[in-house]
């Protein structure tokens, strides 16, 4: 139940991948018929891509995943609009793809504010219309949370941009497949995209870019890309994207009910059978997938590897992986004191949980938070003062 940190491969998918390894291995750029296969297979997948986004092809360029599809939306623009402006207007929520590239550009002559969210996780628009100065070149704000599932007002954003001159990049790596996206509609001028969270291979994605933004190339080299993003393409694996997501925004609806029916099962189980829990994130603008709670008098590690143990994969808010043992920024950013930030859960569904495994999950997770706060003297207090 990590699906948000990533998917599986979809059967459907590797098939169409395989042949570009072996007997379709040829090089897009060579002119002789097994490289002009490669670009046949690439300008197919350009479609593909386009044509779930409601974009036209050549406005889509191939990455390597999320993280760099918004290092070069971030970095591309400031450094291509330097004589424009110099400030970037941001979210305290994003994903660090985000921020450590805003952090970055700080180091390097750049002005970004960071906008404040609201307890559910929303940012103010009106706060954001008045960050804008004579100088934003920027706003990027993520379509919807990873940690707490939380959807943002993208349609008013891009408005309020388009509106005051100003590009909107969003990070949609984890709204493409559970969101109908319009790039038109919503005023998008660049989208983050990545195919490991929608049953893709890991290490592609795209960004879209409208045409007409002004941005800098990303990677110096050949011509792949439209001179925007050199190297030789990786076809098996833009072959697997372009499957990946035309099959995740066929029919989002349909997709959606079984998601948002194990996702509601799953936070009223929790909420119904374990004491002291606070579900994180919108209640209703909420990720089909998503479910983050925050379990007082518990460690999110403990949890973690507890359900380890019982074969269920969840992740917690705390940045484990860096060593430090720092809270979720998301979490801290929703107002949560520094203790039940802590103790907080997410468990992201997708296409192959089941209502059992839910069952599995809950019936798990009650004897275990049981067995953890039993061994807690703060929960002691509280029961002793009721
Ligand atoms: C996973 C994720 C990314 C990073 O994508 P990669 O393809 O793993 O680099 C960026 N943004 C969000 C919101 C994500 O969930």
């Amino acid at each position: 139940m990590d699906n948000a940190a990533t998917t599986p491969v979809k059967k459907e998918v590797l098939d169409e991948m395989l042949p570009y390894f072996t007997e379709k291995y040829g090089n897009p750029s060579s002119i002789y018929r097994l490289g002009r296969e490669g670009k046949a297979a690439i300008d197919d997948s350009r479609n593909k891509v386009a044509n779930a986004i409601g974009a036209n092809p050549k406005e889509i360029y191939f990455t390597s995943g999320g993280s760099e599809a918004d290092n070069w939306a971030i970095k591309g623009v400031a450094f291509a609009n330097k004589k424009k402006g110099n400030h970037i207007i941001t979210s305290k929520v994003e994903h660090h793809g985000i921020l450590h590239t805003c952090e970055y550009l700080e180091r390097n002559g750049f002005d970004v504010t960071y906008l404040d969210v609201d307890e559910n996780g929303i940012v103010d628009l009106k706060e954001l219309e008045e960050a804008i100065t004579d100088k934003t070149i920027l706003i990027s704000i993520m379509f919807a949370n990873n940690e707490i599932g939380t959807i943002q007002p993208v349609k008013e954003i891009g408005e309020i941009a388009k509106k005051n001159g100003v590009f909107f990049h969003t990070d949609g790596v984890q709204a493409v497949g559970k969101i109908e996206i319009d790039v038109d509609d919503l005023n998008i001028d660049m989208l983050s995209m990545s195919a490991h969270k929608i049953y893709g291979p890991k290490g592609i994605g795209a960004l879209y870019i409208r045409k007409g933004v002004k941005i800098h190339p990303h990677i110096h080299g050949g011509a792949q890309e439209k001179n925007r993003r050199a190297g030789t393409e990786n076809v098996p694996s833009i072959v697997g994207f372009a499957k990946a997501i035309e099959m995740a925004c066929e029919n989002i609806d349909e997709h959606n009910k079984k998601l948002i029916k194990l996702r509601d099962k799953l936070i009223k189980d929790i909420a119904n059978n374990i004491s002291h829990v606070k579900l994180n994130g919108h209640p209703e603008k909420r990720l089909s997938n998503n479910v983050n709670f925050s379990f007082e008098f518990i460690e999110g590690e403990a949890l973690l590897l507890s359900l380890d143990m019982v074969g269920v994969a969840g992740s917690s808010g705390s940045a484990c992986t860096s060593g430090s043992l720092d809270p979720s920024h998301v979490l801290l950013s929703i107002g949560l004191p520094h203790e039940i930030a802590h103790g907080s859960l997410r468990l992201s569904l997708g296409d192959f949980n089941t209502e059992e495994e839910v069952d599995y999950v809950v019936e798990n997770l009650i004897t275990i938070v049981d067995r953890l706060r039993k061994m807690s003297p703060l929960y002691e207090n509280v029961k002793e003062d009721k």
